[in-house]
């Protein structure tokens, strides 16, 4: 007798296989092991009891990246095995998309290009089935060498051996490469005329030049996994003043990397969960509480973001005594997408950088650091390299639907078979570049699937000016099948319910946020709905509507968001009070469009009314990045030391902010300082939030609440709101896969479209 054992989780291109065999033919027994669409198949000539003691045996000590899920084992026919073999995949529909993510270089291939006797010493493209590149450098699928972008580099025959070899740890590693088969590094410096131009120094000599440079003050743009960063010494301010010129870059933070955990130690503080996530295969930036300030890296901030070197040309780079503390930061100007291909970064780097390290191997894709935050449960702010693509949800039918995403945070969202995968994170749909990479997302996830677009449900998001929004319609008009629509928070109100496998909970949802389009066509972004997926999301409850003056440009001009939210004129005219240090210019300009009202929407955003705190509390110029007035307003807060909170009046479904807002004004007029002041707004939002949510899930006979949108990712307020939620009985479910911000907005969308199929509503049929 024999037995089948199915095995499910991250067991797919992760050197499973080759474990279950050197593992199999350790212990004698005798089966096969091979891919299936669902995970791994092993089977093994032993009845069922004795198959589950040898399974114990095959999982122990799994490769780092491998994660089981599920085992079950089933009676099956003997097929008289004498060995144990890797059998070829049986390929189904599609393999998992959670094979494909980019891993940090292990241990093992580290020891080995530092070492001076292998024959890898000094090979920045050095990995094996544990580590290395994988989404970045696949074409297509299946994922196999010819797939990939080394697909050129013929294997020499010592490669060939190890790749062929199931007792080899680069057994299939399909990256794997050496000094004298696969590509190298190269650096190009300006040439005589103009641009750069390849030096003569190649693979470790080329590294130790881009080392000599940084530490000469240069900027060094380095090609990493995902794409290129721009490199410079953190500790000398002068080299950073000229990235951030470069760069057009005034005062967003810049990401610095470290060789080692002791280093990162050394710069922050470091918990158990920020190691955690420092050393994880997919090697994230990591927000830490900054002990050393390193002048113009992340000014003004308590936090600074740090990663660990994660491949070969970074590791080598330290090795040759580059700056032990390097600013890695996107290789791109502002916003624009970060730099991915040569000719184009040699072109864009003109005038940038001092010198570009320029690695052979083509990445197939742009791949953006992720960004992780250890605080609250979802430690994410933005989800790319090395975390995705990949599973995010499970849905209880097999419909196959799509979700376009927003636009500020592009991702894409399919499902199919009942699981959902979520796409990398692309940036602002608002660049071309990043469009077309929007556009080929959606191929390639549906590539993976092996479906074809004609078959899905397409949704996106209701805003009619967004481009998910337009090119949902335009996938309609191709298929014939009219896409559907869904509001912003209410997609994000659905995602954390997914992300928690709670679709069927009756909850209040509550998403703050910055500004979504919503049901009346205005602007929504402080919302509370009550209900279920099945029977729908009910708008019960928001903010007091204020007004966006200027349309978007208020989201940039804190001042902006006060003078349209702010109704007291009385306390408008406080402002011209010195206290305040507004330009008088820039007041009187504000002054006229509240006047006027020319240009102006209605907003329930919240993200505006931390915006409109931040100006009463100080913050009078014009933020450079998203985000920045309320991230200042929430770290004035943790230097407060007490007070209670303001009060914001609840009642028939809105939070009053009027109050609020007048009495900061007062305050800070009667010198109580801003610390004070943001405290006691995060105190009062919180609670009002709280007493709203209460009284809505009393109403509705909520079981839970259901936190979601980018305001939530001040931590602040998280706590203060999750705290009072609790200690009133109602558990609180907030996304833990995906940040709270719009990247998970795809993903609620194919959450609400797969319930519309199911319940029938809108007529729609696959
Ligand atoms: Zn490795
Ligand atoms: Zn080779």
């Amino acid at each position: 007798m024999a037995s089948v054992v199915r095995i499910t989780g991250a067991v797919q291109g992760v050197g499973f296989r080759p474990h279950v065999f050197r593992q199999a033919r350790t212990a004698g027994y005798r089966g096969w092991v091979a891919n299936s669409p669902e995970g791994v198949l092993i089977h093994l000539e032993l009845d069922p009891e004795e198959a589950k003691a040898a399974v114990a045996v095959l999982l122990e000590q799994l490769p780092r990246s491998a994660r089981v899920e599920t085992v079950s084992i089933t009676k099956a026919g003997s097929e008289r095995l004498e060995g144990f073999e890797i059998r070829p995949s049986l390929l189904g529909a599609s393999a998992s998309a959670e094979i494909l993510c980019d891993l940090a270089m292990c241990a093992a291939c580290r020891e080995e290009i530092l070492d001076p006797g292998n024959r890898r010493y000094g090979y920045a493209y050095t990995s094996c089935t544990d580590c290395g590149p994988r989404y970045s450098v696949m074409t297509s699928l299946p994922y196999d060498r010819g797939n990939t972008t080394l697909a050129s580099w013929p294997m020499c025959l010592e490669c060939e051996a190890e790749y062929t070899n199931p007792l080899d740890r680069r057994f299939h590693a399909e990256p794997i490469g050496c000094p004298s088969c696969g590509p190298t590094f190269w650096l190009y410096l300006p040439g005589k005329k103009g641009g750069f131009a390849r030096s003569r120094e190649s693979g470790l000599l080329a590294i130790k030049g881009a080392a000599e440079l940084l530490n000469e003050g240069e900027v060094v743009a380095v090609k990493g996994i995902g794409g290129y960063h721009l490199a410079c010494n953190a500790a000398d301010s002068l080299a950073i003043e000229r990235l951030r010129e470069a760069k057009y870059r005034k005062e967003k933070p810049f990401a610095v990397m470290v060789p080692d955990l002791e280093t990162a130690a050394a710069i922050g503080h470091l918990g158990e969960r920020e190691v955690a996530l420092l050393s994880s295969p997919s090697a994230p930036i990591v927000l830490l509480r900054k002990r050393l300030e390193f002048a113009g890296v992340a000014p003004g901030s308590p936090y600074i973001g740090v990663m660990l070197a994660y491949t070969g040309v970074h590791h080598l780079l330290f090795e040759s005594n580059a700056p032990r503390v390097v600013v890695m930061t996107s290789g791109n100007r502002s916003s624009e997408p970060i730099a991915f291909e040569d000719g184009d970064a040699l072109g864009r780097f003109e005038g940038m950088a001092s010198a570009v390290l320029c690695g052979e191997r083509p990445i197939a894709r742009r791949l953006d650091d992720s960004l992780a935050y250890p605080f609250g449960r979802a430690p994410l702010l933005r989800r790319s390299r090395g975390l995705a693509p990949a599973f995010s949800a499970d849905l209880p039918w097999s419909y196959p639907v799509l979700g376009c995403g927003a636009d500020l945070k592009g991702t894409v969202a399919l499902a199919v078979a009942g699981k959902v995968a979520t796409s990398q994170y692309l940036g602002d749909l608002g660049f071309e570049e990043t469009r077309v990479a929007h556009r080929r997302t959606v191929t390639e996830l549906a590539g993976m699937y092996g479906i074809g677009l004609d078959s899905c449900l397409v949704c996106s998001d209701l805003h009619p000016d967004y481009y998910t929004h337009r090119y949902a319609e335009e996938l309609g008009e191709l298929t014939g099948r009219a896409p559907l629509f869904f509001q912003h928070h209410r997609a994000h109100i659905a995602s954390a319910l997914a992300e928690s496998a709670s679709l069927n909970l009756r909850v209040v949802g509550i998403a703050m946020d910055g500004t979504g389009y919503g049901d009346d066509g205005t602007i929504w972004g402080g919302e509370f709905f009550t209900g279920c997926l099945e029977d729908g999301l009910v708008a019960a409850g928001s903010l007091e509507q204020g007004l966006l003056l200027g349309g978007d440009a208020a989201a940039r001009r804190p001042l902006q968001a006060l003078g349209g939210y702010l109704a007291s004129d009385e306390c408008w005219e406080m402002l011209a009070d010195r206290k305040f240090a507004f330009d008088r210019q820039v007041l009187g300009a504000v002054d006229s469009m509240r006047t006027e009202r020319g240009f102006s929407t209605p907003a329930s955003s919240c993200g505006r009314l931390f915006d409109a705190m931040a100006a009463i509390c100080g913050f009078v110029g014009v933020a450079s990045f998203e985000g920045q007035a309320a991230t200042w307003l929430e770290s004035l807060a943790e230097l407060a030391s007490g007070g209670g909170g303001y009060d914001f009046p609840v009642e028939s479904g809105l939070i009053g902010y009027q109050l609020a807002l007048e009495r900061a004004i007062v305050d800070r007029m009667a010198g109580v300082d801003p610390e004070t002041i943001s405290l006691k707004f995060h105190r009062g939002l919180a609670r009002a939030v709280v007493e709203m949510t209460v009284a809505l899930a009393k109403v509705a006979d909520a079981e839970a609440a259901v936190l979601s949108g980018g305001v939530f990712q001040n931590r602040l307020l998280l706590e203060l709101v999750e705290e009072g939620l609790t200690g009133a009985g109602l558990p609180v479910i907030t996304n833990t896969r995906h940040s709270c911000n719009d990247e998970n907005i795809a993903l609620g969308q194919v959450v609400l479209g797969a319930f519309e199929l199911a319940t029938g509503r809108h007529g729609v049929d696959l």
